[in-house]
C-alpha cells in the first residue's frame, strides 16, 4: 500500500477518532536535536492533516519528545504527565504520546507503562517515521502501545521539518554517538553513529534557506566524525566546504564538536570560508587530566588547550563555549582548581554548567561519589562568578567595535534583537529588517545582554 494511501486512511481513522482535523501539541524537552526531531514529528502529522496546537488542553494528540541527559528533566516530564490525568479522564479520546531519549532506557518505559496506564503510546525517536501507523495501531488496538524498543536504527530520509518560525533552522547531520563518555545515556538511548548522505543534508539546507532563514546549525551529537560509514568519501569539513560554498548570505552553525575529533583541517575550513561562525562550543566538561580519564574523554587539558591555540592561530577572532560538569563522583579541590584554571585561561564567551546527575546504565554510575550536593552547588557558583568576570571583560572590550549581526526580532518602534556570531544576543536600535544582515555598533553591555545600534 503506497505511503500516501496510506497516510489517507490514518488521517480519515483519526478524523473519524476525534469528529474533526486533530489538534496536536507537541512539548519538546532537551537538546536541539530533540527540537529537531519534533519538527519532523509535526512535518509528519501534518501530513496527516493534523493541525499545530499551542497548548495542551485544546489538543486532540498530545506529544512529549523527552531527554534522559540529567534526571532534573525525567523528573519534569513525569510532573507533565501526572498533571494530564484529570485531562485523560475527562477525554479519554485524547492520545497522549511520549517518545525521546528518556523513554529508550528500560526502567524508564516500564515505569511509564506501569505507572501510567493513560499513556497511549510509547514510542521510540529513532523511528519517529513509524508514528503515523503507531496512532493507527492504537486507535485499531484500543490499548496502550508500547514501542520504546528501537529495532530499527537505519536513516530515514524524506521526513520533511515543519518548523515553527525563529530565526534559526536545525539541520541534523547525524544521529548516535560512538564515545561512550562514562557519565553519559546517549550512546545508550541514541544508538552508534550514522551520517547522513550530503545530498540530503544540501537539499534540506537549501530549503531552509528557501525558507527564508539566515541561520542554520548542523548537528549531530559529534558533528567531528560525520562521515564515518558512509559510501561517500566526505569528512565534516568536506560537508562544510559545500555547505558554505553554496549561494546567499547566511551563517553556518554547527554542534557538537568532541575535542578530540576536532582538527587542523577544520580551522582551516572555518578561517577560509566567511559564512562560517568563528565560534565553535567545545565541551570539556572538567580541567582535571585524571577526571578526563574517569570520564573517558580521552584528551588531556594540556590537548584541549593546545587545540584552542591552533584553532586561534587559524580562525581571525574565534570564539568558543562549552559544557562543564561539577562534581563528578571523586572531584577533589584539586580537580576542581585544574577546571578553573583553564577556564581562565581560554576564557569562553558562554559557558553551560551543570552539577553531575547519576544516569543509570552509565560507567560513572558505580563510581564512588563522596562529595556532598552543597559542596558541588558552591563549586557550580564559583564557576559562574568566574565565567560573568570573563564575559564582562571580554564583552566590555568589544564596546565601540562594529560587529555583523542578524536581526532576529523586532521588539519596538525602533528597537530589536540581533544575534551576533558568538550566538550573543544584542539589543539594537534603528532600523533593521528582520531576518537581515546588519553592522551593529557595540555601545554598552550589563550582566543580560548587549547594547548597541544599527549603523
Ligand atoms: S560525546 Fe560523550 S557526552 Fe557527548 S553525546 Fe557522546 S557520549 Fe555523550
Amino acid at each position: 500500500m503506497s505511503q500516501e494511501r496510506n497516510n489517507r486512511e490514518i488521517s480519515s481513522a483519526l478524523r473519524a477518532h476525534f469528529g474533526r482535523a486533530p489538534r496536536v501539541f507537541i512539548r519538546t524537552f532537551g537538546c536541539q536535536q530533540n527540537v529537531s526531531d519534533s519538527e519532523r514529528m509535526l512535518g509528519l502529522l501534518e501530513g496527516l492533516d493534523c493541525e499545530a496546537c499551542c497548548e495542551a488542553e485544546g489538543a486532540d494528540i498530545i506529544i512529549f519528545n523527552t531527554c534522559a541527559v540529567r534526571e532534573h528533566a525525567e523528573d519534569r516530564v513525569f510532573g507533565n504527565i501526572g498533571r494530564l490525568k484529570a485531562l485523560k479522564s475527562e477525554r479519554p479520546e485524547l492520545l497522549l504520546c511520549v517518545g525521546g531519549c528518556m523513554v529508550q532506557q528500560e526502567h524508564i518505559a516500564k515505569k511509564l507503562l506501569e505507572s501510567y496506564p493513560y499513556v497511549d503510546i510509547v514510542f521510540n525517536t529513532n523511528e519517529l517515521g513509524r508514528l503515523p501507523s503507531l496512532l493507527a495501531e492504537r486507535l485499531e488496538k484500543n490499548t496502550p502501545l508500547d514501542a520504546h524498543g528501537c529495532c530499527d536504527w537505519s536513516m530515514r530520509e524524506g521526513l520533511k521539518p515543519r518548523r515553527e518560525g525563529g530565526f534559526r533552522a536545525f539541520v541534523p547531520i547525524m544521529y548516535g554517538c560512538d564515545n561512550f563518555c562514562s557519565y553519559c545515556v546517549v550512546p545508550l538511548v541514541r544508538g552508534r553513529e550514522r551520517s547522513r548522505n550530503s545530498e540530503h543534508i544540501i537539499a534540506e539546507f537549501k530549503a531552509a534557506l528557501g525558507e527564508g532563514y539566515r541561520d542554520i546549525m548542523l548537528l549531530g551529537q559529534n558533528v567531528n566524525s560525520y562521515g564515518k560509514g558512509l559510501d561517500e568519501d566526505i569528512n565534516f569539513a568536506g560537508l562544510l566546504r559545500k555547505l558554505a560554498s553554496l549561494e546567499g548570505d547566511f551563517t553556518l552553525r554547527f554542534m557538537t564538536s568532541h575535542p578530540k575529533d576536532a582538527t587542523r583541517e577544520l580551522f582551516e575550513v572555518m578561517g577560509a570560508f566567511p559564512k562560517i561562525a568563528p565560534h565553535i562550543h567545545l565541551p570539556v566538561q572538567s580541567g582535571s587530566d585524571r577526571i578526563l580519564r574517569l570520564m573517558n574523554r580521552r584528551y588531556s587539558s594540556e590537548g584541549y588547550l593546545r587545540l584552542t591555540e591552533e584553532a586561534r592561530a587559524l580562525v581571525p577572532g574565534i570564539t568558543f563555549s562549552s559544557d562543564i560538569i561539577v562534581g563528578f563522583p571523586g572531584e577533589t579541590r584539586e580537580d576542581f582548581d585544574a577546571t578553573l584554571r583553564l577556564i581562565r585561561e581560554v576564557r569562553f564567551a558562554s559557558l553551560f554548567t551543570f552539577i553531575y546527575s547519576k544516569r543509570e546504565g552509565t560507567p560513572a554510575a558505580k563510581m564512588p561519589d563522596d562529595t556532598a550536593h552543597k559542596t558541588k552547588a558552591r563549586r557550580l557558583a564559583e564557576i559562574l562568578d568566574i565565567q560573568e568576570e570573563i564575559a564582562a571583560e571580554r564583552e566590555n572590550a568589544l564596546v565601540g567595535s562594529v560587529q555583523r549581526a542578524l536581526v532576529v526580532e523586532r521588539l519596538g518602534e525602533v528597537l530589536y534583537e540581533g544575534r551576533l556570531w558568538d550566538n550573543n544576543s544584542i539589543a539594537l536600535e534603528g532600523s533593521g529588517a528582520v531576518g537581515e544582515f546588519a553592522q551593529a555598533e557595540i555601545l554598552s553591555r550589563t550582566k543580560k545582554r548587549l547594547f548597541g545600534r544599527i549603523v
